[in-house]
């Protein structure tokens, strides 16, 4: 009987010998019908559409698709999953991206992956997000002083709406740190 390990396990050796096979298992029934692009709050700032993305997967142009920057700005909204015609999961394969780009340590997304990591390290150890801190950490991590300025007139619009929140108790944090003790668990992975 197949349990979360052994499906790990044979997760993880598919990855290794074709990383690109599991986005093209999720993306195999695409239609090209472009609707996921049309939803997509940010495809306006993507080089490539997500529609375009998939049409790469399926022809298994690796390369070309780790040129672009288009799955690095998916926010994970999940609106192109909710309106795929064919019942497919974009966003999740646009995680299973960041993921390839993470383990292949791709230079060119070093940013983006840093990112991610002390977003979930924030979320975590807090129990929710906290923004001030999330920023802080990223900032001490990129080792470059000049980076904060470029965040700094978004910070004060967001400041000026009231949409960055100070540090406060992390209530939430016990509870989640039993949820990712268990998620590690069950890919048998303690990283
Ligand atoms: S909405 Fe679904 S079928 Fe249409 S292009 Fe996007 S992934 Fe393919
Ligand atoms: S989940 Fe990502 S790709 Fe899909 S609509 Fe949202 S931002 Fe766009």
């Amino acid at each position: 009987m197949s349990t979360p390990a052994t499906r790990h396990a044979s997760a993880t050796d598919t990855r290794e010998a074709n990383p690109l096979a599991i986005v093209q298992e999720m993306m195999r029934a695409c239609i090209q019908c472009g609707t996921c692009s049309a939803s997509c709050p940010n495809a306006s700032a993507m080089d490539l559409t997500p529609r375009h993305l998939w049409r790469l997967v399926q022809l298994g142009r690796m390369e070309k698709i780790f040129q672009s920057h288009t799955f690095t700005l998916c926010s994970a909204c999940y609106y192109c999953s909710l309106r795929c015609p064919r019942g497919l999961n974009p966003s999740d394969a646009m995680a299973e991206f960041k993921q390839i780009a993470a383990r292949g340590r791709m230079r060119q997304y070093g940013d983006t992956t840093h990112f991610c990591r002390d977003f979930v390290d924030n979320v975590r150890r807090n129990g929710r997000l906290q923004e001030m801190t999330l920023m802080t950490a990223y900032f001490m991590h990129m080792r470059r002083p000049t980076l904060p300025l470029r965040f700094a007139s978004l910070g004060w619009k967001l400041q000026s709406k009231a949409k960055v929140s100070l540090p406060t108790l992390r209530r939430g944090a016990p509870k989640l740190e039993a949820l990712f003790r268990k998620v590690e668990e069950m890919e048998g992975d303690g990283t």
